[in-house]
């Protein structure tokens, strides 16, 4: 099955409006003619609407997250229709650090996706286990629920445009990447799991990313494993140069 390569920079909460303007620029030149694989950059919300001002045709845009109301008293909150206003045609939902920190739980993290859904933003539904959960041997029943409970209760063509990043917590800005054998392990866990909630069909185009200390030098290894079809890179993506390294993985 052919599946487009993914390669997302997440800047969590990096660059304010003109540094993210200049790195795009700079970023655009660097990837100019890139066509096989598909661009990705998740700015902060205040930076999207410029960012998207300056985007070159094969770079597209996401959100960091967003909320399940179009509107109302929620201080603080964006909502999709807001996100999509930017120019976004993706959102990463379920972040890691949004359930750590900022209270993403499965059936919030189940909402957003519907709301991103309703608006006809892309959702990027993001799993992984923690360092407790792997040294319990629990890795594959956390991913289980994360996947069944996120996705609960939607249909296929609901889902026709999802993405599933696996991030393992523990290799999160911390330089430590997964070894190539838990990585294809668990993304082929993934694929199987989502033939048996969907169908086969469903599984195969699927696009299953892998997150977590990726970097130039080791990206090309990761994206060679069977079910691995792209990159969601937090800290390398945060220089044009570095992050321009990954995306042109194929040399
Ligand atoms: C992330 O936060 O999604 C991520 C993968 O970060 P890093 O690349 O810095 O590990």
């Amino acid at each position: 099955m052919d599946r487009k390569p993914l390669i997302a920079g997440n800047w969590k909460l990096n660059k304010n409006c003109s540094e993210s303007v200049e790195y795009i620029k700079k970023f655009g030149e660097l990837v100019k003619g890139v066509n096989d694989v598909e661009i990705l950059l998740a700015p902060p919300f205040t930076s999207l609407y410029v960012a998207n001002e300056n985007c070159p045709d094969n770079i597209n845009l996401s959100s960091q997250d967003l909320y399940i109301n179009e509107n109302g008293a929620y201080t603080g909150q964006i909502s999709p229709g807001m996100v999509l206003e930017t120019g976004c045609k993706y959102a990463i939902i379920g972040h890691s650090e949004m359930r750590q920190f900022f209270g993403d739980t499965d059936s919030l993290v189940n909402e957003k996706i519907k709301a991103s859904i309703s608006v006809g933003l892309k959702p990027i539904l993001c799993i992984g286990e923690t360092e407790k959960d792997r040294d319990l041997n629990n890795t594959f029943s956390v991913l289980d629920k994360q996947v069944r409970k996120g996705l609960e209760s939607f249909s296929e063509s609901d889902l026709k445009d999802l993405v599933i990043a696996y991030e393992p917590v523990w290799a999160i800005g911390t330089g430590k990447t997964a070894t190539i054998e838990i990585v294809q392990e668990v993304h082929s866990y993934l694929r199987d799991l989502i033939a048996k909630m969907f169908h086969n069909e469903f599984s195969e185009q699927l696009r299953i990313l892998y997150g977590g200390s990726v970097k130039p030098s080791n990206v090309s290894e990761l994206m060679n494993l069977e079910d691995v079809d792209g990159a969601l890179v937090g800290g390398a993506s945060l220089d044009p140069l570095e992050f321009s390294k990954i995306v042109k993985f194929k040399g």
